[in-house]
């Protein structure tokens, strides 16, 4: 292995990243590296985030800036806001004794005019995302003109976005004579295409295998019923008490579901799509980078941006429609040296997908078996004595309350406390899934005569505390707007008065933290949601749709609920406020040690969320 210094690179720069604890270059960059700094010809990079690959651009790009010349010299192309900030930011850091390099983000959903300041001043390096980069282009505020180095990072993922006309837009911008670097884990066609139109003869450095899958990451899946995937979910995050990990749902209103559905029984666990708006995802997105939430269910687009490098799994709540999202999902685990597992929780008509995804890992799935209700409880009690083995004990603190709590307990035997100790924390836990039933793995045969819905049928959700619908003649409608979006019942109403063009009555109306629901007469609903969704309010776009069981009190399948914030989208929808509310009450609750069922749906009490 080679030194930083015999890959070429500079001793100011060097300085910086020994700082940052860069002792040796990983293998991305000892390719990469010494390759930038001394060609000019193109190159393509296959490997995946958390491979060092922004250092493998960044120090060469950095390196050859000539901060004399004061105007833009190298191109970051990426896909989402978050990755854009970590790379400037990152070569903020490595050019930390480069005197006067100036690096600037370029991206949505900040303010543009101090964007085009800092372009007015001077910049030696762009770092954009397209959509962003093309609107200042447009205002004739940035000049591309002089720029060397182009770097288009994440590719697959920016043509996933659709971003493949703006950067052909970018590109018509930068002279033909610069050189270009494009980053993908994956090389689907699309990729393949930018490669053979813009770049000449590229070098192509393969860090591990062509679409190879994080050789540290265990994959299994576990094959299910679909009416039983959520319970399979509970029990995978009960098995493994110390998890750390993402829930990928296909679809925003799957996402908040199981969010919604997991806080109310007790997980420490929160939601991140689109319909959030950026300072809601930038918040949830801290919680969990600090590990102040332990399971963050997320759609492929929102965890983009999302930089974590200690995930213990990735759960995929179902597969993606398109396999290569797989690699980018299980991708996100066993970084940085670490091992860890990706899950697919299946259904039988998913198999063919399996397959299809172990040739494209080039590795095998494991086929799990859901963990009983007796595993689970064994693995929490070892989790629990671990704790017990291995919690700091304040001296300080608690010595003034000891002798009592001793004098108290003085009857006592050891062993007899240790039994309390265990009981206290486990019987309900036990009590719960002595009479769960087991979780039954499907046959290709009996599959066939179930439906395939992706998510408890309407039945089971019914099932839920306080499900009642909308009035008579009414359809209840969800939108994603809330309090956060200082939306209050009049503003909900002027809102509806002047998107949809006829006059419409407005019935029940709950504002809840981030989204509401309204009541419209059942004839104009279809009317209303096609008036007001894609809408703007304050900037943000309006999506409204039917509640979950959003119909009428008439029939049996009717969900929704009067409870104000306790209501909403079918029964889960608790306000974000009411989360911490609920996280605050199950740390209470766990005090008096209550446990999780299958059975007990919504009362998974006592969970102690373990990084807060
Ligand atoms: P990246 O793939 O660029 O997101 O990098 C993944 C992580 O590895 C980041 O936290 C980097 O700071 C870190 N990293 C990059 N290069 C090195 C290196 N040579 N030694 C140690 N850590 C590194």
């Amino acid at each position: 292995m080679k030194t930083f210094e015999e890959l070429g690179v500079a001793a100011n720069i060097r300085r910086a990243i020994e700082e940052m604890g860069y002792e040796n270059p990983m293998p991305v960059q000892e390719e990469v590296i010494p390759y930038l700094l001394g060609e000019t010809t193109d190159v393509i990079a296959l490997a995946q985030t958390g491979t060092g690959k922004t250092a493998a651009f960044g120090l060469p790009v950095l390196q050859k800036i000539n901060v004399k010349e004061n105007v833009p010299q190298a191109l970051i192309l990426c896909p989402t806001r978050e990755l854009c900030l970590q790379i400037a930011s990152d070569l903020a850091d490595y050019s930390k004794y480069i005197d006067n390099l100036r690096v600037l983000p370029v991206y949505g959903g900040s303010s543009i005019e101090s964007q085009i300041k800092s372009l007015k001043r001077g910049v030696h390096i762009i770092v954009a995302t397209p959509g962003r980069l093309i609107d200042l282009i447009n205002r004739k505020t940035v000049n591309l003109g002089d720029v060397k180095h182009v770097i288009l990072d994440e590719a697959d993922e920016m043509l996933n976005m659709g971003f493949m006309d703006s950067i052909d837009e970018i590109l018509s911008k930068v002279p033909d004579s610069r050189q270009m670097l494009l980053f993908s884990a994956t090389m689907p066609k699309e990729v393949a295409k930018i490669t053979k139109k813009y770049m000449e003869s590229p070098k192509e450095i393969t860090i591990g295998r062509k679409n190879e899958s994080t050789s540290t990451v265990k994959h299994v899946y576990y094959m299910v019923h679909a009416k039983d995937k959520y319970l399979a979910l509970k029990r995978i995050a009960d098995y493994y008490p110390d998890i750390y990990g993402i829930i990928f749902c296909r679809t925003r209103r799957e996402t908040q579901e199981i969010a919604d559905k997991l806080i109310q029984d007790g997980y420490n666990a929160d939601s991140l799509h689109g319909d959030l708006s950026q300072a809601q995802r930038d918040y949830v997105m801290q919680k969990f980078r600090i590990r102040n939430l332990q399971l963050l269910v997320a759609t492929d687009v929102a965890a983009r941006g999302l930089d974590v490098d200690s995930l213990t799994h990735v759960i995929n709540y179902g597969l993606p429609d398109d396999i290569e999202s797989y690699t980018h999902r299980s991708g996100r685990t066993g970084r940085a040296g670490k091992t860890g597992t990706s899950i697919a929780i299946v259904h039988v008509k998913e198999k063919g997908k399996i397959r299809e995804i172990e040739k494209m890992i080039n590795k095998k799935f494991e086929q799990g078996t859901i963990p009983s209700g007796e595993a689970i409880c064994e693995k929490q009690l070892f989790s629990l004595v671990d704790r017990i083995e291995k919690v700091k004990v304040d001296e300080e603190e608690i010595s003034n309350l000891l002798p009592s709590v001793f004098r108290k307990l003085d009857w006592l035997e050891k062993e007899d406390i240790i039994k309390r100790v265990v009981a206290l924390e486990f019987n309900r836990l036990i009590e719960y899934y002595r009479d769960a039933d087991e979780i039954e793995s499907p046959t290709e045969r009996s599959s066939r005569d179930r439906d395939d819905n992706s998510f408890p049928r309407r039945r089971d959700r019914d099932q839920r505390p306080n499900g009642r619908g909308a009035e008579r003649g009414y359809s209840r409608l969800f939108i994603n707007i809330g309090r956060t979006d200082n939306v209050n019942p009049a503003t909900l109403m002027g809102l509806v008065n002047d998107f949809v063009p006829e006059k419409v009555n407005i019935g029940r109306i709950d504002i809840m933290q981030n989204f509401s629901f309204f009541e419209v007469p059942e004839k104009d609903a279809q009317k209303v949601i096609k008036s007001m969704s894609r809408q703007e309010q304050n900037g943000r776009r309006i999506s409204v749709e039917v509640a979950q069981g959003g119909g009428s009190d008439r029939g049996s399948d009717r969900g929704g609920n009067r409870d104000g914030d306790r209501g909403g989208r079918g029964n889960f929808g608790a306000s974000r406020s009411d989360r911490g509310q609920q996280r605050r009450n199950s740390d209470s609750r766990s005090k008096s040690s209550s446990r999780p069922s299958d059975k007990d749906k919504g009362h998974r009490k006592g969970r102690k969320p373990k990084f807060s």
